[in-house]
């Protein structure tokens, strides 16, 4: 907005007011929505004229730029990711290692190392540099191309988990401007849920779900039909706990009907990932990453590589454009969604066997 008050003074406009406009996330939705009170305005006026002498000076050197016939030579790090993602990283950071010491250590850090030892590979970091914790696991075996194992920390874990298990996942939509009656702007909406249940140790897998699949709020039929599924005990296995707890928590308020047995759900929860995160068991192929995305070809067959929906945003926005009728094919998203939540807590399942294998 500085840079903006700037060219627009300079080209003769007379601004009294510099306004940002936000969307105010605590606005609820009731019946039509209202522009009023979904945007909130921040008057920034303070800080843009606060500012001009550094755009003033920023100025010769934009223009330099423009006008000159070479790319400008600029070093990566840490600026192109801040204040937000650079556009141009697809062409600064081409010759970069998609696994580099950028995956080890703060960017800022990173860029200090990266003139130390005059590359970006994680291979030519020297002892000396490593860094303390769990990052020091990853470059080991990245260097060594080994696996990290914590026999005892596993078979310690693995006595947390509770037969039956039902192993839980979510999709969820989260719209900006709300669609549903008593939502806020950008509110995560579960639509679908996926679970696997598993009676004993390395048992046969029974597969329930729920799919929304009308164009209505699905918060309280999702609610019911998942109390119904989850039973009283056995541990509910999810893989990064603070999302399914967190969405139960929401229902929970708005469904206080609902709210002593949704949480009682979350009593029961275990975090998959928990080993995963905190490097009882590590593969160089994860790239430091703790994700099921990376864990899960690490350690077992599977990948999510050729499902139509790949990813939790890509379920999202299909789903969304569903909602608002935008989608030409619904049957064949049902069966994407179907198949990609599906996929999710198999790949749990898989993950926990090779667990259990590894503990033996
Ligand atoms: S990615 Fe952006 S911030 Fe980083 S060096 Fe390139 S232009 Fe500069």
């Amino acid at each position: 907005m500085s840079f903006q008050y700037h060219v627009f003074s300079k080209a003769g406009y007379d601004i009294d007011k510099c306004l940002l406009m936000l969307v105010d996330n605590s606005y609820v939705l009731q019946g039509e929505i209202d522009p009023h009170k979904f945007f909130k305005f921040e008057d920034v006026s303070k800080q843009v004229l606060e500012n001009q002498n550094e755009v003033d000076s920023y100025k010769s050197n934009l223009l330099e730029v423009l006008k000159g016939a070479e790319e400008p030579e600029m070093k990566i790090g840490d600026k192109c990711f801040k204040p937000f993602d650079c556009d141009y990283q697809h062409h600064c950071w081409k010759e970069i290692p998609q696994y580099s010491i950028f995956n080890i250590y703060q960017n800022k850090k990173a860029e200090e190392i990266a003139v130390q030892i005059g590359s970006y590979d994680i291979k030519n970091i020297p002892p000396h540099l490593f860094p303390s914790g769990a990052k020091v696991i990853d470059i080991e075996c990245y260097q060594e191309n080994k696996t990290h194992v914590q026999k005892d920390k596993i078979k310690n874990w693995l006595k947390k988990l509770q037969y039956p298990l039902y192993f839980l996942d979510y999709e969820t939509i989260m719209p900006a401007i709300p669609i549903f009656d008593g939502t806020r702007p950008y509110q995560q909406i579960p639509f679908q849920f996926s679970l696997h249940i598993q009676e004993v140790e390395n048992g046969e897998l029974k597969h329930f779900e729920y799919l929304h699949k009308e164009k209505s709020d699905p918060r309280k039929e999702f609610a019911r039909k998942l109390i119904e599924a989850c039973g009283n005990s056995g541990s509910v296995v999810v893989y990064n706990q603070s999302f399914e707890k967190s969405r139960n928590t929401e229902l929970a308020k708005d469904f206080p009907e609902y709210a002593a047995n949704l949480e009682a759900i979350n009593m029961r929860v275990i975090d998959l990932m928990e080993p995963f995160k905190n490097r009882l068991i590590y593969s160089p192929k994860q790239q430091s990453s703790y994700s099921i995305k990376y864990a899960l070809p690490a350690f077992t067959d599977l990948n999510y590589e050729e499902m139509e929906i790949a990813n939790g945003s890509e379920a999202m926005n299909a789903y969304l454009n569903f909602i608002q009728g935008k989608l030409a094919d619904e049957e064949k998203l049902m069966v994407d969604l179907s198949n990609y939540c599906k996929l999710d807590t198999f790949a749990m399942t898989e993950l926990l066997k090779s667990l259990l294998n590894i503990s033996k």
